[in-house]
């Protein structure tokens, strides 16, 4: 029957659930069989290939009018998105910096979004889980019980929800009722010039741009320089300035560089600083028995922003931000509108977990974390992470061991800086050659890798946050690279 042309009486009731129950089991279990399916044979896939116009058409399709049945819609969505995928579930994608997924978490997914329950809060189950989660976040990082958090979107969003109570806490007025701009002294936060982008965005949306997020030069292993640091707050102080935030970073996001925690905890306690941690990338490493000692002093800080979509390859999206004094992270946040007023019983008789962030409605992100937290155990995830930087470290030592291959970082944990460099390249020239590289493994399917400049010095870099990937995955990168280069340097 062509349901388009059904006629809907005008006072007919609708729902969106399936007339046809039986028929929609049946799909979903077609549906299930074909994602099991399409992870266990991600290994056979090209990582990543563009897409044919068709295709890419298809996305310009306009608004659909009437119904078409599941089955049909679900073609399609095989057709398209399933098999045009950025790739990055591949064993082989090694881009920017991101998890793998799990079919656990999927399945988390799918069962949050059945349950579907708002996680602004209220008394039921999915709103205990979602602090229970963040209370392992905590344990995982040996912060107190005593400190509060709350899953975000993902990383960026936790660092924004960290540095926000830092200025609140440091601006010496109520920044909530009088604004920025009642602020007395100018306030600056501090980081290294190795910080990720996300911590710009905050200070302009914080109010309080660009210019108050002083970068501090790093060694030669890309570390802050904490004497560097300790001149500019005397600086700024004499300036007149309001010294406010340090931010410390466990794993950048270019070479993975660790910078000392312990020597930023004890510096921000004697400046009077807040101390925040960007961990997007190092924080889980407090798991992980062979590296825990790089993160040693991240127990110690204000505020933490870890994000549990990399190094525990939760499906996308969820981020956490956890905050040692769990006052200061309510008073950041809490407002309570008469439509959203507590009771003494019944469903709104718990804590609003909208009072610990910018969102009102939120979505059941911990069921995921949670469900492959409790089939593999942490030190599962521990080992894993371990895993992820031996690979790394095997990976350096495969690039050391060729002639021409050149190293541009120190490798310090899964990210490894490298080019291809034959005699008689340099500066631009060696740039196209590396570049035209990375878009060779591309595009052949081969293998994602990103490139970046470190020290001024373009390269390719391999960052390796992937439970999939295996030795022999990174010794075909290396011959790939050496044939690939070679074919590419002899034409041009
Ligand atoms: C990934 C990353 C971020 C941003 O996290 P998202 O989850 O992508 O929002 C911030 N800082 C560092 C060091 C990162 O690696």
């Amino acid at each position: 029957m062509d349901t388009s042309l059904k006629p809907v009486a005008r006072n007919a009731e609708e729902t969106l659930d399936p007339e046809d129950w039986a028929g929609v089991q049946t799909l979903s279990h077609q549906v299930i069989d074909d994602a099991i399916g399409y992870l266990r044979n991600v290994r056979e896939r090209p990582v990543w290939q563009d897409m044919p116009g068709e295709v890419r058409a298809s996305f310009d399709a306009p608004l659909p009018q009437s119904p078409a049945p599941l089955a049909d819609v679900y073609r399609e969505v095989t057709d398209t998105v399933m098999s045009y995928p950025m790739g990055n579930i591949h064993p082989r994608f090694w881009s920017w910096y991101m998890g793998t997924s799990n079919f656990t978490g999927a399945l988390g997914d799918f069962l949050a979004a059945i349950q579907g329950s708002n996680l602004g809060g209220g008394n039921h189950a999915a709103a205990l889980m979602d602090q229970q989660v963040v209370n392992w976040c905590k344990e995982m990082l040996g912060f107190p019980a005593s400190a509060s958090g709350t899953l975000v979107s993902g990383g960026s969003m936790a660092n924004i929800i960290g540095l926000t109570v830092a200025r609140n806490a440091k601006a010496g007025i109520d920044v909530r009722e009088q604004g920025v701009a009642a602020i007395k002294k100018p306030l600056r936060f501090y980081g290294s010039d190795q910080l990720h982008s996300c911590h710009r965005k905050a200070m302009e949306a914080l109010g309080l741009g660009n210019r108050a997020l002083r970068r501090i030069g790093t060694d030669d292993e890309l570390r802050i320089d904490l004497s560097a640091l300790r001149a500019a707050i005397a600086e700024d102080r004499a300036a007149g300035l309001q010294p406010a935030c340090v931010i410390g970073t466990a794993g950048t996001v270019n070479t993975g560089a660790f910078d000392d925690l312990q020597g930023l905890a004890t510096l921000a306690a004697e400046e009077g600083l807040w101390f925040h941690v960007d961990g997007c990338i190092g924080a889980l490493i407090a798991i992980a028995p062979e590296n825990r000692w790089r993160v040693a002093g991240i127990e110690r800080a204000d505020s933490v922003a870890l994000d549990p979509h990399k190094w525990l390859h939760a499906p996308f999206e969820v981020g956490c931000a956890l905050v040692r004094h769990a006052a200061a992270h309510r008073e950041t946040f809490a407002v309570t509108p008469e439509f959203l007023e507590m009771t003494s019983r019944g469903l709104a008789s718990a804590n609003w977990l909208h009072d610990y962030g910018l969102q009102t409605s939120r979505g059941f992100r911990a069921l995921k974390v949670w469900m492959s937290l409790k089939e593999h155990g942490v030190l599962k995830f521990g080992r894993l992470i371990d895993q992820n930087i031996r690979q790394g470290h095997y990976l350096n030592s495969l690039v050391e061991a060729e002639p021409l291959l050149e190293l541009v970082a120190t490798t310090n944990i899964n990210i490894v800086c490298y080019r291809y460099r034959p005699e008689g390249f340099s500066g631009e020239r060696l740039k196209a050659l590396n570049t035209e590289i990375m878009l060779r493994l591309q595009e052949e399917g081969t293998a994602a890798i990103s490139d970046t400049t470190v020290h001024g010095e373009h390269c390719l870099r391999v960052a390796i946050n992937n439970h999939r990937t295996r030795q022999g995955d990174l010794d075909l990168l290396i011959r790939e690279t050496l044939r690939l280069g070679a074919e590419i340097a002899s034409r041009s």
